[in-house]
This record gives structure tokens, C-alpha cells and sequence, in this order.
């Protein structure tokens, strides 16, 4: 009986596991969307952009949260 128990505690469990990492999986990518942002215009730039393609110098992958606390203004063809 105590086994059972075990057992039925262990599939909540991991069930309650997966429900989390669904969760985090379906979430995770609207709370980190990574940007171009450019140091030096502190202009940031969606990854598909075409400038954010020709920015190589200036330009860092961060997260687009970081790159509006840094003083960043989206890019007026991409934002
Ligand atoms: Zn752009």
C-alpha cells in the first residue's frame, strides 16, 4: 500500500514537473526576445533586420529588455 502511494505521489510529481516546464517553454521566448543593439546609435534591431545583418562592429545580442534599460530606440524600419 505504502508503495502505491509512492508511486502515485511520484507521477504527481512529475506530472507537476512537466505543467511547469510546458509553462516555462511557452513563456519563456515573450519575456526574452533577444535584439541587435547597437552601442554606439543604441538603436536595437529585430534579429531578421537587415540592418541588424550589417551591424557587426558596434552591435551585441541582448535581451530587448536590456537593450531599452541600456537607452536603446527600436529601429524605425524593424521596431
Ligand atoms: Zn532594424
Amino acid at each position: 500500500m505504502l508503495a502505491f502511494d509512492n508511486i502515485t505521489c511520484m507521477k504527481k510529481l512529475l506530472l507537476s514537473f512537466l505543467i511547469l516546464l510546458l509553462f516555462k517553454l511557452s513563456f519563456v521566448p515573450v519575456f526574452a526576445e533577444m535584439v541587435m543593439f547597437n552601442t554606439q546609435t543604441l538603436k536595437y534591431h529585430k534579429l531578421g533586420c537587415q540592418w541588424a545583418k550589417k551591424c557587426t562592429v558596434n552591435c551585441i545580442k541582448i535581451d530587448k529588455k536590456e537593450a531599452i534599460r541600456r537607452g536603446g530606440v527600436p529601429c524605425k524600419i524593424c521596431g
